[in-house]
């Protein structure tokens, strides 16, 4: 048996595809702002991605680069002017910033109405009290993964490996708001393999590379692999890719799974929040 793949990148292709019929029948451009601070390559490709990504769909988008000395005040200040912007319906302050700035205060600074990335504590709050609106981008990336296998996820055992509240908690949350019972489990989680064998639907965001093998997989399950780690170049997930496939019901790639999905999921926000905010 070999899994089926959960092809993420055609996925992402078709939600473009609908937010550029969506967008025809706007009498306004919807407009991402994203804000970097310094020039850390790998953010420099990430928001390259991104811009390429907002043309694609006809979106406005427009990248702030600031110093990577600037004080968090000044930061602030800029993310304020930010959300003051009508032209401007999605704010997003790529991560990492630089250690010295509070990462919370500059994320609770962008408006809940201009949260592309679903990170405001007032949008994770909705999504704990399932009144989901603007979710993270990777977890709705993946729900909508789960969906394109036509599985139900009401009923289902769900297990997420990684508790970050940028992927594992809300990607739980979320699956409990649909009905999934979940499991999370992390570092401290005793008899790992013992909890991931129990999973209909098995979440890996680890962020160690091909930590998850066969013997810890449940036969037919959903395996959605979310790492991207980085060996001689290559980007490798946290599932053992080539052994887990044979045993798993459905299972994403990496590179081409959940990453793809993420950077849609990424427009889908803006968009949500251009027409609602
Ligand atoms: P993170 O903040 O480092 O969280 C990792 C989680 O894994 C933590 O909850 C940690 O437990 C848990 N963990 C670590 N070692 C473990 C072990 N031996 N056994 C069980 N659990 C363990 O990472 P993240 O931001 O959630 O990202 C996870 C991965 O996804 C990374 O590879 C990242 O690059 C990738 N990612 C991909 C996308 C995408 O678009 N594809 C987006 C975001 C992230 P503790 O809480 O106990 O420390």
């Amino acid at each position: 048996m070999s899994a089926e793949l959960l092809n993420g990148s055609r996925l992402a292709q078709r939600t473009r595809t609908q937010i550029r019929k969506k967008i025809k029948k706007l009498t306004f451009t919807p407009g991402l702002a994203v804000v970097q601070v310094g020039d850390d390559p790998a953010s420099t490709l990430y928001i390259k991605h991104k811009q390429r990504d907002c043309e694609k769909v006809h979106f406005h988008s427009e990248v702030h680069r600031l110093p990577a000395n600037i004080s968090q005040k000044r930061l602030i200040e800029h993310v304020e002017t930010l959300n003051k912007r009508t032209d401007i319906h999605g704010i997003l302050v790529q991560m990492p910033l630089p250690e010295d700035i509070d990462k919370e205060a500059v994320i609770d600074t962008i408006a809940p109405h201009k949260d592309a990335d679903g990170l405001n504590p007032v949008n994770l709050g909705n999504l704990l009290i399932n009144r989901e609106r603007v979710t993270p981008c990777t977890p709705t990336g993946i729900i909508r993964l789960i969906e394109l296998t036509g599985e139900k996820i009401e009923g289902k055992h769900a297990v997420c490996i990684g508790r970050s509240p940028l992927v594992g908690k809300p990607v739980g949350l979320m699956l409990l708001n649909r009905h999934a019972t979940v499991t999370y489990c992390h570092s401290r989680t005793a008899d790992l393999p013992a909890q991931t064998q129990q999973a209909d639907i098995l979440i890996a965001a680890v962020g160690r590379s091909e930590f998850v093998s066969a013997d810890m997989v449940k036969p037919g399950a959903v395996v959605i692999d979310v790492g991207i780690n980085h060996i001689d170049g290559r980007a490798v997930g946290d599932v053992k890719f080539e052994e887990v496939k044979g045993v798993a019901g459905f299972i994403t790639p990496v590179p081409g799974g959940v990453g793809p999905m993420t950077r849609a999921m990424l427009l889908e926000n803006t968009l949500k929040l251009a027409i609602g905010g």
